[in-house]
């Protein structure tokens, strides 16, 4: 047996033996579903829709993916092919969280670039190699407890916020690990589902603090006279 079948075997096991455990997303039936397959090119079957939990779980277990994806947009028509025939309706609000885009200072113990001409190795990333002057390197990037913690911390800030100065009640924040380097917060919230881009800006916007005057809020020096 080669081994992309064999672990395609396990997972299909796995299947079997833990379906229960499958949740579905909110309103399933508008969203678009993609499966990636046990097999050396690795294209995702995408497209696909589902009335309910039952068929989903269903699929699972014949298909036996190794990544399954949902759409964060719902569509009247989820299983067209073309963009314009599915009809946008909505779409949850999802932040992203990466521990790549923390500067964390444990970066440099566990972060090597490494010149592809010289050998020369860097612990930031460098523009141009000093010695040969290449702008290409290979990167060895590592994460550790420390990233991940940092990412988590920055995550609980921002459900503070969200819960805080937005009103959003924590049943309909999702947090979910993306498998690998962070976390991404789902709001399923059906009143934000209709925000159109320039909404979604301005809620980034006033999270990262764009267009803030921090000097409006620093208490005024007094000239003496
Ligand atoms: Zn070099
Ligand atoms: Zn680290």
């Amino acid at each position: 047996m080669e081994t992309l079948d064999f672990i395609r075997e396990k997972f299909r096991e796995y299947y079997l033996k833990n379906a229960i455990k499958i949740n579905a997303p909110s309103s399933m039936e508008k969203r678009e579903f993609g499966f990636v397959p046990f097999k050396k090119e690795k294209v995702m079957v995408r497209h696909r829709s589902f009335e309910s939990l039952g068929q989903l779980v269903n699929f699972i277990k014949s298909f036996v993916p190794s990544d399954v994806y949902y759409s964060s947009a719902y569509y009247k028509n989820p299983g067209e092919e073309k963009m314009v025939s599915k009809e946008w309706l909505g779409a949850d609000l999802v932040f992203d969280i990466d521990c790549d885009h923390i500067q964390t200072p444990c970066k440099k113990t566990h972060d090597t670039w490494i010149c592809p001409n010289c050998g020369k190795t860097f612990v930031e990333k460098p523009t141009q190699c000093p010695t040969c002057h290449t702008e290409k390197f290979e990167e060895e990037t590592w994460i550790c407890e420390k990233c991940l913690d940092a990412a988590k911390n920055e995550t609980l800030k921002l459900i503070s916020i969200l819960e805080e100065d937005f009103g959003i009640s924590s049943k309909n924040i999702n947090v979910v690990f993306s498998g690998h380097r962070g976390y991404h917060i789902h709001l399923e919230d059906e009143t934000l589902r209709s925000f159109g881009v320039d909404e979604r800006k301005e809620i980034s916007d006033y999270i990262t603090g764009l267009g803030l005057n921090i000097r409006t809020y620093q208490p005024k020096k007094r000239h003496k006279d």
